[in-house]
């Protein structure tokens, strides 16, 4: 049976309502009180649940604490799926956890969390956090709305309301093995819906980057984003643009890299997050007169979740390569016809895009570095000397830029024949690969490249 004892006192308070943030109901001093899913009322079962995580639930309610799974992890294990990870919320100090654990280490200065180690498996253990109160001096606000810091410790009932989306705000205990539920994200969960806790408008300028996390999890889980959450995010979207660029690059690889990429580039780029994210891509989709640019992200995005259905591996430069694939271009044309050289204007151009990029997504050197790889690649495809071509396949970028030269070809933006020359190449044994090298060059036709609308050196 379902223990509901949802008990409103003092000032009326209404979740959702467009007035009220969870700070102010909060200070409204009211007490909600859970719902309560008994064992039989879920389906969580504990063989699900990762046995680390399990440790450590059970040896910090021995040593007399509470303990509870919480966030994507209940979220998920709901849907019957596997969490990417386990997180642990208790009313432990960061150091009396410190204390349970021996494996353990605290990290965060902001908010210290505990890291609980076994083997190269982390449990992370944080603290409840206490409510929001403008008066506290743990507490600071920007005068956009936006939080600086928060670092106080609170209670299970005030840790609810720092979550984000009601269906991020289940609280799972081996204690009795039921879920504890403040904000109906029980109910949002079944019925698919994805609902910030509090004023959405508020919880967005807190943290403008929830409005990624909706793209996110509507993507990711199927779920809707209600009404009033889906509405501000047009006219909030310019509030990432205070975000710092490296969370944002963050947020976007784990946009792009989780198998949804696709729907999370449509999503995106229908309310306005997409420019900010990659303003330079988007200026060209939203300007080009052709459809070119668009037909190849879209290829290449279906290409990246289809290795990732597969179990394959993915790397972050490929796609990023991919979003700026045609501002490079833009750019070559323009030095090239400047009188630059197609090395150079290659390298030049990929210099200036990244530049900017980075403005927007601190994509960390190594990522950089080999994208201008895959870049530059490109026009040593067309270099058919044995030598070249030898050097070529032994390049470490080799393979991710084939794929990308595989993929310009599909699309209409490299020579076709080009491409199916390097998987042929690829196939054939030694002899035949021979034949295939001195017939190129010696100019047979077959193999001779046609120029074609974008590559980096056809104008
Ligand atoms: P996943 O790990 O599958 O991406 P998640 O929901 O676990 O999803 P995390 O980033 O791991 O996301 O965060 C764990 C939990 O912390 C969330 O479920 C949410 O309750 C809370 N949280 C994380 N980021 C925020 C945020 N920006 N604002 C409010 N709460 C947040
Ligand atoms: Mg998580």
């Amino acid at each position: 049976m379902m223990i509901e004892i949802r008990k409103i006192t003092g000032n009326t308070v209404i979740l959702n309502s467009s007035k009220n943030s969870d700070t102010q109901i909060m200070n409204a001093e009211t007490s909600l009180q859970p719902i309560i899913y008994t064992r039989s009322e879920h389906s969580i079962s504990r063989t699900q649940i990762n046995e680390n995580a399990l440790k450590v639930l059970y040896r910090l309610e021995k040593s007399g604490f509470d303990a509870y799974l919480v966030g994507g992890c209940v979220r998920d294990l709901l849907l019957g799926r596997e969490p990417k990870d386990f997180d642990v919320a208790t009313n432990a100090s960061p150091e009396e956890v410190k204390q349970v654990f021996r494996n353990c280490r605290l990290i965060g200065k902001r908010f210290r969390l505990a890291h609980v180690y076994f083997g190269r498996e982390i449990i992370e253990v944080a603290t409840f956090r206490g409510a929001s109160n403008e008066s506290c001096e743990h507490q600071k606000t920007h005068e956009d709305g936006r939080l600086l810091r928060d670092n106080i410790y609170g209670t299970l009932e005030e840790d609810v309301w720092r979550r984000d989306f009601t269906v991020n705000a289940l609280y799972y205990t081996v204690r009795n093995f039921s879920v504890i539920d403040y904000v109906n994200g029980m109910k949002d969960h079944q019925q698919g819906i994805l609902r910030l806790i509090g004023d959405p408008e508020i919880r967005y300028r807190e943290d403008p980057v929830r409005m990624l996390r909706a793209i996110r999890f509507a993507v990711k889980l199927g779920f809707n984003i209600n009404a009033e959450c889906e509405q501000p995010l047009h006219d909030l979207a310019p509030l990432l643009l205070a975000i710092p660029s490296a969370r944002l690059y963050d947020e976007t690889l784990k946009l792009f890299l989780s198998g949804y990429a696709l729907q999370s580039f449509e999503m995106l780029r229908h309310y306005g997050l997409f420019a900010i994210l990659f303003p330079q891509t988007e200026h060209i989709l939203a300007s080009e007169s052709h459809d070119f640019p668009r037909i190849f992200l879209i290829k290449a995005l279906e290409n990246s979740d289809k290795r990732v259905a597969l179990g394959k591996s993915i790397t972050p430069y490929f796609l990023l390569s991919a979003f700026l694939w045609e501002a490079v271009q833009i750019k070559v044309k323009k030095k090239l016809e400047q009188g630059e050289n197609t090395y150079f204007a290659l390298q030049h151009a990929a210099n200036d895009v990244l530049k900017l990029q980075v403005k927007s997504t601190a994509i960390p050197k190594r990522v950089t570095q080999s994208m201008r790889e895959v870049w530059t690649l490109q026009v040593r495809f067309e270099q058919r000397s044995r030598s070249k071509v030898y050097r070529l396949l032994n390049h470490p970028r080799f393979r991710a830029a084939y794929d990308f030269l595989v993929l310009r070809a599909e699309t209409g933006g490299a020579d076709s024949e080009l491409a199916h020359w390097w998987t042929m190449f690829q196939e054939v044994e030694q002899e035949q690969q021979d034949k295939m090298l001195s017939e190129i060059n010696k100019g047979g036709r077959k193999y001779r490249r046609k120029p074609s609308k974008t590559s980096v050196n056809s104008s």
